[in-house]
């Protein structure tokens, strides 16, 4: 059973979320504030957190840090905050992922289980060596990319992204950091040379190039590899 952690200080959305979930068989522990959250997570481990950032007595920020000084527990970070920089703050803190309030109950779903998808595939196995879609296969070992039997040639730079992007698999990566991984420490702004490189990997992997199944936009914060 999957345990979440839903850190919340709007009793109804709580109520919402505990009645949603419990009825998709999670297993639900919430906390009304950052220090209850931090408390709990250490005593019940729960294997995916739901956090808002507007806690009545700390920033969720500063829970995304306490919870990464010791674990790397997958981080739904729930808000209505919609400036790009907080939700990037909150990403380059540690979070896994962002839904913006009002969120559907099916989209917050959707990005639950790709989180814990995500840490039930962190240990590296064959299985996370080679990756599967329905489109395309990646083995990231060998490094090599096949589609529809053929070999498709990557660049190192389109490789180099794609890679970073599968080993997140189902988490939003920040622009900056594939820009200073990718790039080097100094490249954090070049948010064009991404959508440049995104382009020709969507060309050479993605069924319908405008319409991506699996290398995601998220405009203005980053990428995110869905299967
Ligand atoms: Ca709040």
């Amino acid at each position: 059973m999957t345990r979440v952690l839903v850190v919340e200080d709007e009793p109804q959305l709580v109520r919402a979320l505990e009645i949603n979930l419990r009825a998709r068989k999670y297993e639900v522990d919430s906390a009304p504030d950052g220090e209850t959250a931090l408390r709990l997570a250490a005593a019940r481990r729960p294997d995916v957190v739901l956090l808002d950032l507007g806690l009545p007595d700390m920033d969720g920020t500063e829970v995304i840090k306490g919870l990464r000084g010791w674990t790397r527990v997958p981080i739904l970070v729930v808000s209505a905050r919609r400036t790009s920089d907080e939700k990037v703050e909150a990403l380059d803190a540690g979070a896994d992922d962002y839904v913006t309030k009002p969120f559907s109950m099916d989209e917050l779903l959707a990005r639950l289980r790709a989180a814990s998808r995500r840490t039930a595939t962190a240990t590296p196995t064959d299985e996370s060596v080679i990756v599967t879609t329905e489109d395309f296969t990646v083995d990231l070992l060998a490094k090599k990319v096949k589609r529809d039997g053929c070999d498709v040639r990557l660049t190192p730079t389109e490789w180099h992204l794609l890679e970073i992007l599968i080993q997140n698999r189902g988490r939003l990566v920040t622009q900056k950091h594939l820009l200073q991984e990718v790039w080097g420490p100094t490249y954090g702004t070049q948010a064009n040379y991404l959508r440049v490189y995104m382009a020709q990997l969507r060309r050479k992997l993605e069924a319908d190039p405008s319409h991506p199944r699996y290398l995601i936009t998220a405009p203005g914060m980053g990428y995110r590899f869905e299967m």
